[in-house]
C-alpha cells in the first residue's frame, strides 16, 4: 500500500552504512522506537542547537573561549617526555601574527605528527583559551588539510544524544540518510510555498542537517517551519478523513419516545442538575439529526457524568438500537456495570460486559447475544472494538475517559464498518489547540456544576515525618465509621520497590486496624481488583491502601477520607483526578496529601495549589503551565502518538491553517485521487498517518 518511491526512507537504519545490530539498539533508545529505527526516523531527529566555525581569525585575533577556525603552519611537536604518560602532547603552530600551541592528552604521537606534519599547513577548529600568557587549544574539534577544508560543514548541527553513540558517528549516519532522500511529487501548493519561502521537504531535510545558515536549524526557520506543517497538515488530513468518513455512513436519526428515560430518572436517588439537563437534551438533539455526531463532553471529576452517559444510551435503545459505553480499565467498567445494571432492572434495559477477562463460551454467547440484538448496552473496555465483536444494530459509542485512549483505538472505532454516533467524555479540559490537533472538530459539551449538596473538601498538606499523627487521624476517621482511601505512588522506573512500598504500608495499617484493611494495586488478577473494590464499596473493609489504579473514574460515595503519599510526586492533574474520588456523597470529606520534606519552590506552589482550589480547569491551567501540554493529556505515559517534528509553542499557529487546508483538500479531493491528491498519500504515509488512508477505501 504504501507508495514504493518512499521505501529507501521506510528501510531499517541497519541498512545505513557503519549500523550494525548493535547500534541500532543506542538507535532505538534515542530516537524512542520500540521496534526497527527507519532511516525516516532518523532524518526526524532534529538538531538541538549548531556550532559555528565560520569566525576565521588570524591568530593574534583569536577571542578565548570563542569558536574558530585557523589556518597554522606546524612548527614543532613536543611529545610527553617517556614515562610520564600524563603530560600532554604539545605542538606548536604559527601564522605570521602569532602563535598558538596545540594540546593533547592521552593521544598517540604517531598519530599526531601524522595530522599535523610539520613544516605544513592545516586548519584547526576548536575553542582556545589563554594558559600561562599563552593561546593554547586543547583538544581541537576539528584537524584538516585544504582539501578536508573544503568538506569541514562550518555551521555543524548538534544533535541530542545518548550515551555510546558519538556526534561524529551521528553526522555520518545522518549523511548516508540524507542520501537516501527520494525524489518526491510536492504536496504542498506551489504559489504557498512561493509565498513562505519554503523549500522543498528534500532540500528542508538537507537545510536542517546540513546548515548553511545559523536559521537554517531554528524551529522558526523556513526549513523546520515547513517539515512542522507537514506534519500538522498531515495530522488535520487524517482526522478529516475520520470525520469525512464518519459523515459519509448517513446517520440515521435515533432518538426514542423517552419511555426508558422517564424510568430511569424515576429510579434515581437524585435529581439531576441543569448542565445534566442541558447536555443529555443537546446530546439527544444530535442523536435525532440524520448526520454522524461527533460530540465531548467535558466535565470535572464528580460532576456526574456516568449518568448523561446513560440517558443518551437510554434514548438510541428507546428506538431499537444498540449502544456501547468504553472505558479505560477493567475496574471502571465493572463499577459502571454495577451502577447501570441497578437503574437498567426496573427500565427493562438489557446491559452486558465485555473485558479481556471473558473468554471462550462466555465470550461467543455475549457476542451472540449481541449480534442478535438482545443486548442493549454494552460496557466494556478497549475489547469492545475488537475486530469479531459484531452488533446488530450499533448507534452510539461513548467513550469515558477519553484522554486515556490513544488515537489509534479512536481509528480502530471508527473503522467499525457500523461506525456511528460517538460522544467521549472527559474530566480533563484540554486547551483548545490540543483537541484540534488530536481530535479534530468536535462539539463541545461541558458539565459546569457539580451536583447539589457537595461539600468542600478539607486539603491539608502534611510532612511524612508526621506520619504517626496521621495514622492516628485514620484511626479516629475508622472509629466514627468513615472510608478511607490511602494512596501510594506508583513510579514507573521502580515499579517493584514502590509496589512493595504499598504491600508494605498495607502491612503496616493491617496491624494496626486488622481486617479493617484491604489492598488494591494494578499487578492484582482482575477477580481480585474487583473483590476488593467490592469489599471496600459494601463496607466490609473501610481502609483501602491502593496504587494509582483507583485514580480514574472510580465511584464510592461513602468514602470521605483520602491520605496520598509522596504527593509531589504526583501531577496536578492526577492529585485532582484522586481526590475527586472523596466528595462524592453529602458528608465532609478530608484530603492529606503527605510530601517529603524539603519542598522546592515549584513543588510547594503546586501543592498549595490543591490546598486552595478543587476546580479542576484552574488546576489544570496551573498544571500547563508547570508541566506542557503533552503531559496534561497523559500522552506521555499512554504512548499516544505525538509530534515528532512540529512544536507546539513555535508551530501551534499553524494548525488553524493546516487544518483549513486541510478541508479545502478534501472537499475538492475527497478520495485524495487528483495528482495533488497523489502526492498527500505520500506524506500521510511519510508521518504514519496513513491508518486514514484505509477510510478512504472503505468509502
Ligand atoms: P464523573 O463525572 O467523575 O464520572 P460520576 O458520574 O462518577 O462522575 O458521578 C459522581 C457521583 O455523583 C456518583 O456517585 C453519582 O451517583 C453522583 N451524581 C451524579 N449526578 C448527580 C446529581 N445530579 N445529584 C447528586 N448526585 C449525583
Ligand atoms: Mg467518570
Amino acid at each position: 500500500m504504501r507508495p514504493s518511491l518512499l521505501d529507501p526512507l521506510f528501510a531499517a537504519i541497519t541498512a545505513l552504512p557503519g549500523i550494525g545490530p548493535k547500534v541500532e539498539k543506542l538507535y532505538r533508545k534515542l530516537l524512542g522506537r520500540e521496534d526497527e529505527p527507519r532511516v525516516i526516523d532518523l532524518l526526524f531527529h532534529m538538531p538541538g542547537g549548531v556550532i559555528d566555525r565560520r569566525d576565521r581569525p588570524r591568530l593574534r585575533d583569536v577571542e578565548p573561549g570563542k569558536v574558530v577556525t585557523v589556518a597554522v603552519t606546524v612548527d614543532k611537536h613536543r611529545p610527553a617526555p617517556p614515562g610520564r604518560a600524563r603530560a600532554p602532547h604539545l605542538i606548536y603552530a604559527s601564522d605570521d601574527t602569532g602563535d598558538i600551541i596545540l594540546t593533547y592528552f592521552h593521544a598517540r604521537s604517531d598519530y599526531l605528527e601524522k595530522l599535523l606534519p610539520v613544516g605544513e599547513t592545516r586548519y584547526v577548529s576548536g575553542t582556545a583559551a589563554f594558559y600561562d600568557g599563552m593561546l593554547q587549544m586543547v583538544h581541537p574539534d576539528r584537524v584538516v588539510d585544504e582539501k578536508g577544508l573544503a568538506a569541514l560543514p562550518m555551521i555543524e548541527p548538534v544533535y541530542p544524544l545518548t550515551e555510546g553513540l558519538g556526534p561524529q558517528q551521528l553526522r555520518k549516519a545522518m549523511d548516508s540518510a540524507l542520501a537516501k532522500i527520494p525524489a518526491l511529487p510536492e504536496w504542498q501548493d506551489a504559489a504557498w510555498l512561493a509565498r513562505n519561502n519554503f523549500p522543498s521537504l528534500s532540500a528542508a531535510l538537507h537545510a536542517l542537517h546540513r546548515p548553511a545558515d545559523l536559521r537554517d536549524v531554528l524551529p522558526e526557520g523556513a526549513a523546520w517551519t515547513r517539515l512542522a506543517y507537514d506534519e500538522l497538515l498531515a495530522g488535520q488530513l487524517a482526522l478529516a478523513l475520520l470525520r469525512a468518513h464518519q459523515k459519509k455512513q448517513a446517520g440515521r436519526p435515533s432518538a426514542g419516545d423517552g419511555h426508558i428515560r422517564k424510568k430511569i430518572v424515576a429510579a434515581l436517588p437524585y435529581s439531576l442538575t441543569l448542565s445534566q439537563h442541558r447536555a443529555i437534551e443537546t446530546i439527544v438533539e444530535d442523536l435525532g439529526k440524520p448526520e454522524r455526531m461527533l460530540r465531548m463532553l467535558q466535565g470535572d471529576v464528580g460532576s456526574g457524568k456516568t449518568v448523561v452517559a446513560l440517558l443518551v444510551a437510554a434514548a438510541v435503545i428507546e428506538a431499537g438500537r444498540q449502544a456501547a459505553l468504553m472505558a479505560p480499565t477493567e475496574i471502571l467498567v465493572r463499577q459502571h456495570f454495577k451502577t447501570i445494571s441497578a437503574l437498567a432492572e426496573s427500565s427493562g434495559l438489557r446491559v452486558a460486559i465485555l473485558t479481556g477477562r471473558e473468554k471462550g463460551r462466555s465470550r461467543d454467547e455475549i457476542l451472540d447475544r449481541l449480534q442478535n440484538g438482545d443486548i442493549d448496552l454494552l460496557i466494556g473496555t478497549h475489547a469492545l472494538f475488537e475486530d469479531d465483536v459484531g452488533f446488530r444494530d450499533l448507534a452510539l459509542a461513548i467513550v469515558d475517559e477519553q484522554h486515556r485512549f490513544g488515537v489509534h483505538q479512536r481509528l480502530a472505532l471508527a473503522r467499525k464498518n457500523n461506525a456511528v454516533d460517538v460522544l467521549v467524555m472527559t474530566a480533563t479540559p484540554i486547551p483548545r489547540t490540543l483537541v484540534l490537533t488530536y481530535f479534530g472538530d468536535m462539539d463541545v459539551s461541558e458539565l459546569r456544576e457539580k451536583p447539589a449538596g457537595r461539600q468542600p473538601i478539607d486539603t491539608r498538606t502534611i510532612p511524612l515525618d508526621r506520619l504517626q499523627e496521621v495514622v492516628e487521624a485514620v484511626g479516629r476517621a475508622l472509629d466514627e465509621g468513615k472510608r478511607v482511601y490511602w494512596v501510594c505512588p506508583l513510579i514507573e522506573e521502580s515499579e517493584k520497590s514502590d509496589l512493595a512500598a504499598a504491600e508494605d504500608r498495607f502491612a503496616d495499617l493491617r496491624q494496626r486496624f486488622g481486617g479493617l484493611v484491604d489492598l488494591v494495586h494494578g499487578r492484582m488478577r482482575g477477580p481480585d481488583k474487583d473483590a476488593a473494590m467490592q469489599r471496600f464499596a459494601a463496607g466490609e473493609t473501610r481502609l483501602l491502601v491502593a496504587t494509582t489504579v483507583i485514580e480514574v473514574g472510580v465511584d464510592v460515595p461513602e468514602a470521605t477520607v483520602m491520605v496520598i503519599e509522596h504527593a509531589e510526586r504526583f501531577g496536578l492533574a492526577q492529585l485532582h483526578q484522586l481526590r475527586g474520588r472523596i466528595g462524592r456523597g453529602s458528608g465532609h470529606s478530608t484530603c492529606l496529601l503527605l510530601y517529603k520534606a524539603p519542598l522546592g519552590e515549584t513543588a510547594k506552589a503546586r501543592l498549595a495549589i490543591m490546598r486552595e482550589s478543587e476546580d479542576g480547569f484552574r488546576i489544570a491551567e496551573e498544571d500547563l503551565k508547570l508541566r506542557g501540554e503533552g503531559d496534561v493529556l497523559g500522552t506521555r505515559q499512554s504512548g499516544l502518538p505525538g509530534f515528532r517534528v512540529a512544536r507546539i509553542e513555535t508551530h501551534g499557529a499553524l494548525l488553524a491553517a493546516a487544518r483549513d487546508d486541510a478541508h479545502l483538500i478534501l472537499n475538492r479531493d475527497p478520495s485524495l485521487a487528483t495528482e495533488r491528491g497523489r502526492a498527500l498519500l505520500h506524506l500521510l504515509y511519510l508521518f504514519q498517518r496513513d491508518e486514514a488512508v484505509r477510510l478512504i477505501r472503505a468509502g
